[in-house]
């Protein structure tokens, strides 16, 4: 067990330098570093595929797990072995040969597709999407135990889903969100304070007051401008965030800054017992992702919270938000709109943009769907749930980096992260009577050591259906996300929505 968690720590180690490495490139590092940096990321991301999938790393596991005896099922060292035997066996199971070439897929795609996007050509990007494909079957076909290969990439990025549960799901809400939507959308609704304009330097005061409300504290975090926002923990003690400022629409900074701050909170809040383990990171995309959706939409678009931003809003911005009022701003910041692209969807058809894209890219997977055919299917579902017509396709099927990048089955994670926050939020308003006050005032302190308590510390030492079992007693549905909406939009709409 000693020498197992030695070497996990050597893991560990590297994947914290990939991540600085990431971090680095997507902030501070001039242009001409490019090159080296691929080479440099490729070096690192090899040592550590065969750190971990050398044939002394599965002697160590096997010897440890000879060891357990009778651990407890759940504890840290019971779950620590179990979580390096699941990478283990998933990553050695890759051909070194798939890996590398999966890896320059991605890379080139990446590039292909920002100049094709450019140039709204999807001809040109075309071939390096067939190209991902491809490789994601051939990644797919090197697992057995799956009743379908699309299970074996969605369990990259949510832990033990099968697209059976996320189907199901899918059918659910958007059988909800498609009416909801027809009723709404079309409504008046003065949204005019989200585009006034808002002076950069207040912008910065802004997010900075927000982050020290949510707990950003000096020693431990850093924020840093991008272009493409993201949170990284290096470890629990240094956690970088991003945001970047739109002067004519202050939301982009604002909601962004939270919401990376949720992942921030939730790298920081994981015990330090667990940090040089398999269990010191969150391996789940869609509890991650369930997060920072949780601070940006159930904090910081409640009509609570809007009393408490609503003062300091219009104090950084220079003059042009005076005399704000908390309501116009609750409201502006909820409305729903038909939406073209999906980062600045609303909070209500954001899931729409989702479902279509999981719909897609099993399609194509399943080789249902020919990538030439793709166009057209995407924007036959723009219309038929988002009633949007693609002008496009840079603004529409080419919109999104992920499937440039190899991403496939990545998409699901943001639509079930809406879901898992709003499942939390029914236990956190049962289990703090004062939260409506408590936000109202800024005081966050009782929600984030909640959270801490109920979830941070764990890291990925439960699965995420344990994790909300326990906490909700109930796996994982629809209507608990469906009544906040609803409950959310009758206030907003001053309708009976419920
Ligand atoms: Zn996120």
């Amino acid at each position: 067990m000693k020498r197992l968690q030695a070497r996990l720590g050597e893991i560990s180690d590297l994947e914290q330098v990939l991540s600085l490495l990431h971090w680095d490139q997507n902030t501070m590092m001039p242009a001409g570093g490019g090159r080296a940096r691929a080479a440099q990321l490729a070096t690192l991301a090899r040592v550590r595929h065969e750190r971990l999938t050398a044939a002394e790393t599965g002697e160590l596991i096997a010897a440890a797990e000879a060891e357990l005896g009778e651990l407890a099922e759940d504890g840290v060292e019971r779950r620590t072995v179990a979580e390096a035997r699941r990478l283990y066996d998933k990553e050695a199971r890759i051909p070194a040969e798939l890996a590398e070439q999966m890896a320059r897929a991605a890379s080139e795609g990446y590039q292909l597709w920002v100049g094709a996007r450019a140039e709204n050509d999807f001809r040109a990007y075309a071939p390096a999407l067939e190209r991902n494909i491809e490789l994601a079957r051939e990644y797919a076909g090197c697992f057995d135990g799956y009743a379908d290969p699309y299970d074996v990439l969605l369990d990259d990025y949510a832990p033990g889903m099968t697209s059976v549960q996320v189907g199901a799901l899918f059918a659910d809400l958007r059988g909800e969100l498609v009416p909801l939507i027809d009723t709404l959308a079309g409504r008046e609704l003065d949204t005019a304070v989200l585009s006034a304009r808002y002076p950069e330097a207040g912008q910065r005061a802004l997010v900075a007051k927000v982050l020290s409300w949510q707990g950003f504290e000096g020693r431990a975090w850093r924020l840093d401008d991008t272009v493409h926002p993201f949170a990284t923990g290096i470890s629990v003690a240094d956690v970088r965030l991003t945001t970047r400022y739109e002067p004519d629409y202050f939301p982009t900074a604002l909601y962004g800054a939270m919401h990376e701050c949720g992942h921030g909170l939730y790298h920081a809040g994981i015990a330090p017992g667990l940090e040089r383990t398999p269990l010191g990171a969150i391996r789940s995309y869609a509890f991650n992702e369930s997060q920072s959706r949780l601070w940006e939409n159930l904090v910081g678009r409640s009509l609570s919270f809007c009393r408490a931003l609503a003062p300091e809003l219009e104090r950084c911005s220079q003059g042009s938000l005076a005399g704000l009022d908390p309501m116009a701003l609750f409201r502006a910041v909820n409305a729903v709109r038909r939406s073209l692209i999906r980062i600045e969807a609303d909070e209500t058809t954001y899931g729409l943009h989702v479902i279509l894209r999981y719909e897609l890219e099993r399609l194509l997977l399943h080789g249902e769907l020919a990538v030439a055919q793709l166009p057209e299917a995407w924007n036959l579902r723009m219309r038929e749930y988002l009633g949007v017509e693609v002008p496009r396709d840079a603004d529409g099927v080419m919109q999104d980096v992920h499937w440039s990048a190899g991403s496939i089955g990545y998409f699901p994670s943001y639509a079930i992260g809406n879901l898992i926050a709003a499942q939390l939020w029914e236990r956190i308003r049962a289990d703090l009577p004062e939260l409506d006050e408590q936000l109202a005032r800024h005081e966050l302190v009782p929600l984030r050591d909640w959270l801490r308590e109920h979830i941070y510390r764990h890291g990925s030492r439960l699965s995420d259906d344990e994790l909300l079992t326990r906490i909700t007693g109930e796996p994982l549905s629809v209507a608990p996300f469906m009544r906040y909406l609803r409950a959310k939009l009758s206030d907003v709409y001053q309708l009976d929505l419920a």
